[in-house]
């Protein structure tokens, strides 16, 4: 271990009823630090008898009077002094993140602002959710009262571990639930962390618990257990197809943040400037270890040449750099498994007779790391693997189409998923005729990837359903009771 990584104290033991404590079983799990390939540290590893404790801890402060009695806002300032708490720890958690995921300490500041952002904007609904009265026929008053569903069960992926707990914990919490938190295995800092977070902003202890484990093991265990009453899950279709069925033995509710394979579209008369920019940012941010990543892009055949020379010049000057460097904008690849799969789909696209453009290995910094530089591939075909599966990885395949809106529309939906679609002209009808033919969760028009805890993003076809940020996240997370009073 290096001198800078000693001196950090990582987040190594469970969250169970307001207590740091180890795995029942003793077991432990080793974090790796993608940059640098080495052990950082070792983290309890739960499985389903800690689960079940920390399941109990949150049931038992969900019925608890302290819980039931604390008033809505009051709910709403912890949640508040919890975003507070975030951006008191803003380094401390940047640098656990960068660590832990291989990002660069850039891009863990942004999610840091988003997930000190998710809390306080969901500290300002917690007073604000409430049921309607309805006209019904008859001697009668009918109103509705919106309740918290109860035990809240979030699982989470490990390319925004900070962020993405947040969007269901921030809601949840809001809505009057509590939360048993299961990050991936590759990263439980964050996660870890903002559990003990939200001890010191006040929550009572069990009112958010965070459990790290193996999905098989202890994921499995929380979407089966009988006393949760919903999954919030974000991760692969695959795993989400199997949450699915394992909910189902009993009923349980579910909002599933699944993959993507979205589609950059660029229209002859965009700006080929910008959509160059975007078209980069949209698969190399997070070193496109984004479920939104734009990794399909579809160029009208007219615009191919000019804009595939502006794009190889501005990747020919993207490398990756040490992710604790401020400067670096182009981090490693989480781990050795996910760095593996990413130059087995750069094999599967050279093999299937894609043109590789740039990049297609892996590129160690400073002798080290899982680093794959930005790679591009032109002359891709629709039934290629590297259009039709998600990568997850700084890997762009284009395509090209005719026949404008109807074209550019047939080819974007050629897919199973549906979670995002950028759109680039400077036609704002055709935008907008286009932004209603694709199936996706968010489109965003001359512009890509952008968030804001008010907007809410989700999925279309196998990318999922129910809603993360906004105003729509909370319909997610309570239910609704019919009240009949006879006059
Ligand atoms: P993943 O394998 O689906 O894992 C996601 C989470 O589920 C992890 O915490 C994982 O635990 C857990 N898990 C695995 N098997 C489980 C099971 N049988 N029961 C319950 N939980 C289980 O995904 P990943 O490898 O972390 O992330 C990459 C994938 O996530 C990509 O396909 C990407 O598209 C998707 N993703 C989607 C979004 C979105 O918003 N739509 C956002 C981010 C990522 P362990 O890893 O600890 O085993
Ligand atoms: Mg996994």
């Amino acid at each position: 271990m290096s001198a800078a990584v000693t001196m950090d104290r990582f987040p190594t033991q469970l969250v169970i009823q307001g207590e740091l404590c180890d795995a029942a079983s003793g077991a432990t799990f080793t974090v790796v630090n993608p940059a640098t390939e080495e052990a950082i540290a070792h983290v309890a590893e739960g499985d389903a008898s800690d689960v079940d404790r920390a399941v109990r801890s949150a049931r038992a402060t969900f019925e608890s009077d302290a819980w039931r009695d604390m008033s809505a806002r009051r709910r709403g300032e912890l949640l508040y002094r919890l975003g507070e708490l975030c951006l008191e720890h803003k380094d401390e958690l940047a640098r656990l993140e960068t660590l832990n995921n291989g990002k660069p300490v850039f891009e863990s500041l942004i999610d840091l602002k988003l997930t000190a952002e998710t809390f306080r904007y969901y500290g300002g609904w917690a007073d604000k959710i409430h049921g309607e009265t309805i006209p019904v026929d008859g001697p009668f008053l009918n109103f509705t009262l919106r309740e918290p569903l109860g035990v809240v069960g979030a699982i989470v992926p490990w390319n925004f571990p900070m962020s993405l707990a947040a969007w269901k914990i921030g809601p949840a919490l809001a809505c009057g639930n509590t939360i048993v938190l299961k990050p991936a295995e590759q990263t439980p800092f964050t996660a870890l962390r903002m559990a003990e977070l939200a001890l010191e902003a006040g929550f009572p202890a069990g009112a958010f618990n965070c459990v790290a484990g193996r999905g098989s093991v202890a994921g499995a265990a929380l979407v089966q257990h009988p006393d949760v009453d919903k999954i919030a899950f974000t991760g692969s279709t695959e795993v989400g197809k199997q949450i699915m069925r394992d909910a189902s033995g009993t009923v349980k509710k579910l909002s599933l943040e699944l993959g993507g394979k979205s589609p950059n579209i660029v229209f002859a008369d965009a700006d080929l400037d910008a959509a160059a920019r975007g078209a980069l940012t949209g698969i190399f941010y997070g070193k496109g270890e984004v479920c939104a990543a734009g990794s399909r892009l579809l160029v009208e055949e007219s615009v191919r040449e000019a804009l595939t020379g502006k794009i190889l010049e501005r990747a020919g000057r993207m490398v990756a750099g040490d992710p604790l460097n401020p400067k670096t904008r182009l981090g490693a690849i989480v781990s050795k498994g996910q760095m593996e799969r990413v130059l087995g789909y750069i094999e599967s696209g050279r093999r299937e007779g894609a043109a590789l453009l740039t990049g297609g290995e892996r590129t160690p910094v400073n002798g080290k790391g899982y680093f794959v530089a930005p790679t591009i591939f032109g002359d891709v075909e629709p039934g290629m693997t590297i259009a039709r599966e998600e990568i997850f990885g700084p890997v762009l395949a284009m395509m090209t189409f005719n026949d404008g809106v109807v074209g550019a529309a047939r080819l974007a939906n050629d897919t199973i998923y549906g979670l995002a679609a950028g759109i680039w002209t400077r036609d704002i009808g055709k935008a907008l005729r286009t932004a209603r033919a694709v199936h996706a969760g968010t489109v965003w028009i001359n512009t890509y990837n952008m968030y804001d805890v008010a907007s809410p993003f989700g999925g279309f076809k196998q990318s999922g359903f129910g809603r993360d940020l906004g105003m729509h996240a909370l319909q997610g997370y309570s239910q609704v009771k019919s009240v009949w009073v006879s006059l």
